[in-house]
């Protein structure tokens, strides 16, 4: 669309963001490989690449309160009444619930099969947990101190909104925009149109500043990638390579094979054509690790390249990018076991359906950032008679599994979201010959965010339905 109207050919935002992936992971690898011990390129991680990939992904997390709070709470008003919101939330919790224990039950079934914790050499083993000794017990002290109870229900409903914004409390903050929301629809329609007018310009001018934020997405994604492959020992990969493989595979197959199913049965639309559509979700996902700094291109996908409509986006994504994490529960489950196998920890049948119950509700509380499953993870090893110290010996790869868990964990969110609108009558951008068969309308996902980045002919994630493919 963008490329016509402006006359000349421009790469869509998706396939820069793409290149920024590629040209920073070969970067890093190749300088990793060349100058490890370089102080000169340790000086670059720390002045350059890591600076520019923070402001990235700063930009994106301050936008998550603004945008949790207008589209939350303009998704359950738009919802109407709050018998709908309960209908459309059972059912939203249902299917997060589903496809998490899917993901739990994959990862158990492979991790059986393979017994990567069988083959690791005993010598890498004590290596390793004295390398990470103290980051381990660092990890195994908050996990205690965070713990895992009815506080953790009571602490949902927060004091006060204001310090659950600020403190990153996302549960905190979405329990209150929630009845925030359900308020404005008991309201009589005079009292209640201001407020929801004012939301609605709220969101549309966060949405534009999601657009500048994607802008500078190339370069950042380039800037975050570089920091981690450019530090990255591949030695560490290479001695819990079965490991790694194991939950890799996993991941490739729920996010390629259930997730990939479940769109095309329950969303209609066609394995390859939404794939590609989510191409920058994906690469967002990867490069932040993070559910929620990932959440503005998740709202941002659901709407503008499926046409979900923004009181389904708005209810059912910032609720998933808190608490449905199918990746997460993939790593969970296989790390539980393969460290139970380490520590010659027999888990039979019936304390492996404890690990499920276990890993899904930790994936549910756990924080959508960068290791946010880490001290919960401690919490199922130390219930099921793993010692919780064992994390030290998957900790040195930890980053590299959290990028690609994050990449199932949004996925997953957009999914939801398609399949929860697809349920209540929301007609959709499904793939058609519109977008399969011609180059042209192929580019038309990527010109999307970049016309939005411009500004000037952005109708933004909120407007009054008139956007978005399928509107
Ligand atoms: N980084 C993950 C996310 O944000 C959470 C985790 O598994 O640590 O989705």
């Amino acid at each position: 669309m963008e490329s016509k109207a402006s006359g000349r050919a421009r790469i869509p935002l998706h396939t820069k963001i793409l290149i920024g992936l590629v040209f920073g992971a070969a970067a890093g690898i190749t300088s990793n490989a060349l100058w490890r011990e370089a102080p000169a390129l340790g000086w670059v991680v720390q002045n350059v690449a890591t600076p520019v990939g923070q402001v990235f992904l700063r930009m994106l997390f301050m936008l998550v309160v603004p945008l949790v709070f207008t589209s939350l709470a303009l998704g359950v008003a738009g919802l109407g009444d709050v018998r709908k919101v309960g209908r459309v939330g059972a059912k939203t919790l249902g299917f997060f619930l589903l496809t998490t224990t899917l993901a739990a039950v994959i990862g158990l079934i492979l991790v059986n099969t393979v017994r990567p914790g069988d083959t690791l050499e005993p010598a890498v083993r004590a290596q390793l947990l004295e390398t990470y000794a103290t980051q381990a017990a660092e990890r195994v002290g908050a996990a205690e101190t965070s713990g895992f109870g009815i506080s953790t229900f009571v602490n949902i409903v927060p004091r006060n909104p204001l310090d659950a914004a600020a403190g990153g409390d996302m549960l905190g903050l979405i329990f209150f925009t929630l009845v925030f929301g359900m308020a404005l629809t008991l309201l009589r329609e005079e009292v209640a149109a201001p407020v929801i007018r004012v939301l609605h310009g709220v969101a549309e001018a966060v949405a534009v500043m999601i657009g500048f934020a994607m802008r500078i997405a190339p370069v950042g994604v380039a800037g975050l990638i570089f920091s981690v492959t450019a530090r990255f020992g591949f030695d560490i990969v290479k001695s819990l390579g079965l490991y790694v493989v194991v939950v890799l595979s996993a991941l490739i197959i729920h996010q390629f094979g259930s997730i990939g199913t479940l769109v095309r049965t329950l969303g209609g639309i066609r394995i390859g054509s939404f794939f590609r559509r989510s191409e920058a979700l994906m690469i967002t996902a990867l490069s932040t690790s993070s559910s929620a700094a990932t959440l503005p291109t998740t709202i941002r996908t659901a709407e503008q390249e499926f046409g979900v409509p923004s009181k389904v986006a708005g209810f059912v994504l910032p609720l998933g990018a808190t608490m449905n994490m199918n990746g997460t529960a993939i790593f969970e489950s296989i790390t539980v076991l393969f460290l139970a196998q380490v520590f010659g920890v027999h888990l039979g049948l019936p304390a492996q359906v404890i690990v499920i119950v276990l890993t899904v509700l930790t994936a549910i509380g756990a924080a959508g950032v960068p290791s946010g499953s880490i001290p919960l993870l401690v919490l199922v090893l130390q219930t099921v008679g793993v010692p919780g110290e064992g994390i030290a010996l998957i900790l040195g790869v930890d980053r590299l599994l959290d990028m690609c868990r994050t990449v199932p964990n949004v996925t997953g969110d957009l999914l939801t979201s398609i399949v929860i609108a697809r349920s209540e009558g929301f007609e959709l951008a499904a793939d058609g010959p519109r977008v399969e068969e011609t180059a042209e309308t192929i580019a038309i996902p990527g010109a999307s965010p970049v016309a939005a980045a411009s500004g000037a002919d952005n109708p933004g994630p909120h407007g009054a339905g008139g956007r978005g493919p399928a509107a």
